[in-house]
């Protein structure tokens, strides 16, 4: 049986990623940091292990601490500027690909919720039951 490949690339095109398998977990994130850093009112992180995730092209990086004071590295297009994935120092084997980067972002569900505190009010989700 093949393996499959996810490809998720920033809006230019020039940084990419291909992950292979399935995602450890999908987070979606209604923090701060995660609302500026998408401009949206929520991140999704796509989480894989490190090891299966291939990128491709130049990124910069930005590294902010987090709650916990171990810090998170993002890596963004030096060209149009997307975060297509990062990595958190608390989760070593671990790499967060944002979800609206992917080619196919409507097949990946997100699995749990966190920061819920600071989750707009008018911000709601309808999960597919079962699964
Ligand atoms: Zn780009
Ligand atoms: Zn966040």
């Amino acid at each position: 049986m093949e393996t499959v490949k996810r490809e998720a690339s920033c809006s230019c095109g020039q940084l990419s990623i291909t992950a292979e398998g399935d995602p450890v977990k999908v987070s979606v994130c209604h923090c701060r940091a995660c609302q500026r850093r998408t401009g949206s009112a929520f991140g999704v992180a796509v989480f894989f292990d490190r090891k299966k995730v291939a990128v491709s092209g130049a990124s910069n990086s930005y590294i902010r601490s987090g709650d916990s004071g171990r810090s998170i590295e993002f890596r963004f297009c030096p060209d149009c500027g997307s975060t297509v994935y990062w990595m958190p120092e608390f989760r070593e084997n671990l790499l967060a690909v944002a979800l609206g980067c992917f080619e196919e972002p409507s097949c990946l569900v997100p699995t749990q919720c966190v920061y819920e505190e600071s989750r707009m009010r008018w911000v709601a989700f309808e999960l597919p039951s079962g699964d």
